[in-house]
């Protein structure tokens, strides 16, 4: 039973795992947005695999691509051999892609997670120029292999030259949103520029659209083509990390959407499994350097995943979901700052289409503040509903509900949520 199950877990299982720990719900049944346990408790789940379950639990269309594979007698594994599911996945992904990028796109399947997509993307990169530095950004996460690591915020730097993300600029030198987008940049140009104190021409530059992890801190999109002209002009490929951002979540299909940038490198995974794991990179034919078998995994023809993904890819793009987010998120996001003026300890609310960050922060000194976001995460839980934390310094709720998420359920988890924050806050 439930109570078992947990204690075997924990006696088994690495700590190192994540979401078990705060999570103490041992799942058996959903569909949607609701998660049963085996206790019979049901929560509303705005976790979402880590953002991972574009049309929620158990979608029909997702369950139903999932048995036409398993019915149809296809093999389901074949290493990287041409499959008709392959081909629909390619095809319908390829009809989603920015359309300067789709005119001109190869595709590799990099294995099951979305670190396997970082990894290639910087392998590629690197390959291509035959350079080895990348830029990345403070607060940024990208995996936890150690090439992606070395990209993510936090981590022992060893071929990485970190750059200030904008948000970085916020409060500490009490500037606003554009001026920080404006101070970053010019960091940007100046490392590069500095034949002396700067950094050697990097392979590439890595960047999420929104950062998930990191906090929830959307990209300003004026920044974002900045960056786009700053590699440009330095023949530097950009590499956008779209794994938490791509799919619809922040309100268009793809995160760089938002600024009409269009990169050289797209690193995928996530929701473009619908549910099931599938990471791959999409880039301008020019990379495609490599020579056959160069980069290789046994595990990076998942046809379930392949034909999950089709059914997500096709299922959002018809029901215009990524608009949907955006509407949806503009008012959750309109009603949390309506919560937050009311709670001093809401120091910022922020995001894009439906992936959402609430900033816990000590009222009388506005440092962020972990103990209190932890007891908001519990609050929550208690009332049925999951949440996660991120940030720099684990003091952000943030919120990735699936985009099927209907008007009833977000004014349910904003209900929910408006009730925890007091709770904690007492
Ligand atoms: N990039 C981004 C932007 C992510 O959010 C994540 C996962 N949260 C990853 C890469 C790594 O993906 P995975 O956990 O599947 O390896």
């Amino acid at each position: 039973g439930h109570d078992g199950i947990l204690r075997r877990q924990a006696q088994r299982e690495s700590a190192a795992r994540t979401y078990a720990r705060s999570l103490p719900i041992v799942p058996v049944r959903a569909r949607g947005l609701t998660i049963e346990g085996a206790d019979g408790r049901r929560y509303l789940d705005c976790l979402s695999g880590a953002g991972t379950l574009a049309l929620g639990h158990n979608h029909p269309v997702v369950l139903e691509a999932v048995r036409g594979v398993l019915d149809s007698g296809a093999p389901l594994h074949v290493l990287d051999l041409a499959t008709p599911v392959k081909d629909a996945f390619t095809t319908e992904l390829f009809a989603n892609l920015p359309p300067a990028l789709a005119a001109d796109a190869r595709i590799q399947f990099c294995g099951p997670a979305g670190t396997d997509a970082v990894e290639a993307a910087l392998k590629l990169v690197r390959t291509a120029t035959g350079r080895s530095g990348l830029l990345a950004f403070t607060g940024a996460y990208h995996g936890m292999s150690a090439g992606a690591l070395d990209a993510s915020g936090g981590a022992p730097e060893v071929r990485v030259t970190r750059l200030p993300y904008p948000q970085d600029f916020r409060c500490p030198f009490g500037v606003g949103g554009a001026e920080g987008a404006e101070l970053a940049s010019r960091w940007t140009e100046n490392l590069l520029d500095d034949p002396k104190g700067g950094v050697p021409l990097p392979a590439g530059l890595i960047v999420e659209p929104v950062q998930g992890e990191g906090g929830v801190n959307p990209a300003p999109d004026g920044w974002l083509r900045r960056m786009r002209e700053i590699t440009a002009a330095r023949g530097i490929p950009l590499i956008a990390d779209e794994v938490q951002t791509g799919v619809g979540r922040t309100g268009a299909f793809w995160g760089v959407d938002h600024a009409g940038v269009v990169p050289d490198v797209m690193v995928l995974s996530k929701a473009i499994g619908g549910s099931l794991p599938l990471a791959v990179i999409v880039y301008r034919s020019a990379l495609d350097v490599w020579t056959p078998g160069a980069h290789a995994g046994t595990f990076r023809g998942n046809q379930l995943a392949m034909a999950a993904g089709t059914a997500t890819l096709a299922f959002v793009r018809e029901n215009r979901l990524a608009e949907r987010a955006a509407v949806l998120g503009d008012r959750m996001l309109a009603a949390l700052r309506g919560l937050a003026s009311g709670h001093p300890c809401i120091g910022d609310v922020r995001g894009r289409g439906l992936m959402i960050g609430l900033e816990l922060v000590d009222p009388d000194t506005g440092a962020a503040a972990p103990a209190l976001a932890a007891a908001v995460r519990q609050e929550c839980l208690e009332r049925g509903l999951i949440v996660e934390l991120g940030g720099r310094h684990g003091a952000v709720v943030r919120l990735l509900p699936p985009l099927t998420l209907t008007d009833e359920q977000a004014a349910a988890v904003l209900d929910r949520l408006a009730d925890a924050i007091p709770a904690a806050a007492r």
